[in-house]
């Protein structure tokens, strides 16, 4: 397996174009095509493609549909050893590229990144937080094996909005922990996820602590295990603007 040979197919984003995170830099991006790109729950899909690089899970890719659309970030959300990349995205019906990349159709073409990224998922105890596709990272960290010693709370508006979440069951059982703001569901707690947190009484201090997601979750999350005694070197933030 290669990492990207980019020089044959790239191109260079124009002067105007700003990716959207001040870690990656402009780069060349492959073109390939799409294998499939399927609804998952209203607005939300995932993209697939023939992976033909290796990443460290938790890893993210720069993504446009066209030279003139600035890439964008997502998070892989599949296996290392898996065949395809997936990524997970909700469409935003304003936004520039999300509307161009939920049209696109099996065989369609694709301009993506090498992995890029230093949200690591590891082989030790740890606490997954995420809100929305923020659960995208730990998708590929759970389908490459890391679940052992994995607690994951992951938060969504919508009870239909729990990407994954029979295999989540599957893998975790009570270590995943479902919070929903908007409808009330079985064994689903009602409120965010900074709430549940904010009423455990006890945390776990020697666990590593991964948040990803809006920048206010994140930042309110992190707030709250600091405030109940988790030291900041635990906590590894990916946050989505
Ligand atoms: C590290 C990282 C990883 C990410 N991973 C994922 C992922 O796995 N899955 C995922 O779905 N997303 C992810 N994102 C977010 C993703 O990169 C995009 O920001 C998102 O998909 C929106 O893209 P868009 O082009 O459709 O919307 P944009 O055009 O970027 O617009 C986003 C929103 O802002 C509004 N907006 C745009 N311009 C303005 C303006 N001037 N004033 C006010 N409002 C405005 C739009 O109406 C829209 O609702 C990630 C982001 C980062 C930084």
């Amino acid at each position: 397996m290669n990492i990207l040979n980019i020089s044959h197919h790239s191109f260079y984003p124009g002067e105007n174009c700003q990716m959207n995170s001040a870690t990656v830099q402009k780069k060349s991006l492959k073109k390939i095509p799409i294998i499939d790109n399927q609804e998952i729950a209203p607005g939300a899909f995932v993209l697939s493609f023939k992976r033909d690089f290796l990443f460290i899970p938790g890893q993210v890719l720069a993504v446009t549909t066209h030279e003139n659309i600035a890439p964008r970030l997502y998070s892989i959300a599949s296996g290392a050893q898996d065949e395809e990349i997936r990524l997970l995205y909700t469409l935003k019906p304003d936004g520039e590229l999300t509307p161009e990349l939920a049209n696109l159709k099996t065989g369609d073409s694709l301009f993506v990144s090498g992995p890029t990224g230093k949200f690591f998922g590891i082989a030790g105890p740890s606490v997954w937080i995420a809100a929305g596709t923020g659960i995208a990272p730990f998708v590929s960290m759970w389908r490459s094996g890391l679940t052992k010693d994995k607690i994951l709370i992951h938060g969504s508006r919508f009870l239909h909005s729990f990407y994954f979440e029979y295999e989540f069951k599957n893998a975790l059982g009570d270590s995943f922990i479902r919070c929903c703001t908007k409808e009330s569901g079985d064994g689903v707690f009602y409120g965010r996820v900074t709430q549940w947190l904010e009423q455990q009484p006890t945390l776990w201090p020697d666990k590593k602590y991964y948040i990803c997601g809006s920048a206010e979750m994140v930042v309110e999350a992190r707030d709250i295990l600091i405030d109940k005694g988790i030291s900041f070197d635990k906590i590894l933030a990916e946050i989505y603007f």
